[in-house]
């Protein structure tokens, strides 16, 4: 959570056909908000990045964009899905709209809990590796698998989200990052990716995945 950031709407604020309803987190680079599309009545997760941050380094307006384009191009039931992107003038601000997933994260699970049955533990695993398979075909790297990352709905379904440092090969349109900025949370990268946070390939993600089965049953 960036609580020192400003908030960028305000409940029953109107924005390109919603109604922003309320703040449901705060991240390192933007604000997550849950919005109700009027005409369709239906509910979205409004992700939007900071005017500062965004302003300050074209890096993260890039990566905030490459998020966008690169999750609309994998379709998969545990993968949250982005509808729309795009910048608003008036209010100089880069959105992005995806479903929203009720339910929490698998880190307010685990803090709620300790740990999960290994029954439940390897439903949940089963499902993000069917999510990485999907995006395999595209090279794509997530490289930020955490339990924060998994969100878990009260139906069981559990959906991978943030492939916001995610790398693209064969896209044309990989991250302008220097080598030796290592990407990734601490706990959970692989060697390699802790040797060099651009030399990784997809299984990267299945060592963190390994990670979170063994924090999952554990507690630890
Ligand atoms: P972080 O840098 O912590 O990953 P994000 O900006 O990605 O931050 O997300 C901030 C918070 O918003 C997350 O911790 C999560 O609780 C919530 N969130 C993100 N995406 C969704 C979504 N699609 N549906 C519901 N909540 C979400
Ligand atoms: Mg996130």
């Amino acid at each position: 959570m960036n609580a020192k950031k400003p908030d960028v709407f305000q409940p029953g604020e109107r924005f390109n056909g919603y109604v922003i309803e309320k703040l449901l987190g705060k991240g390192g680079l933007g604000a997550v908000y849950l919005a109700r599309h009027e005409m369709l009545d239906s509910l979205f997760a409004i992700k939007v990045l900071y005017p500062d941050v965004a302003n300050q380094n074209d890096t993260y307006r890039k990566r905030f964009l490459r998020e966008a384009r690169l999750a609309t191009r994998v379709r998969h039931p545990n993968l949250v899905a982005v509808h729309d992107c795009g910048y608003d003038e008036s209010r100089k601000l880069y959105y992005l709209v995806m479903d929203y997933v009720p339910g929490g994260s698998l880190r307010d699970a685990l803090a709620f809990s300790g740990s999960l049955e290994p029954s439940q533990a390897a439903s949940i695993v089963i499902q993000v590796a069917g999510a990485l398979q999907a995006a395999r075909p595209l090279h794509l790297v997530h490289r930020d698998l955490k339990p924060e990352n998994i969100m878990l709905q009260p139906d069981g379904v559990v959906k991978l989200v943030d492939f916001g440092i995610a790398k693209a090969e064969g896209l044309g349109d990989s991250l302008k990052t220097t080598t030796d900025t290592i990407f990734g949370t601490p706990n959970y990268i692989s060697p390699e990716q802790a040797m060099s946070a651009t030399d990784v390939d997809e299984r990267a993600d299945i060592y963190s995945l390994g990670i979170v089965f063994f924090e999952l049953i554990s507690g630890r």
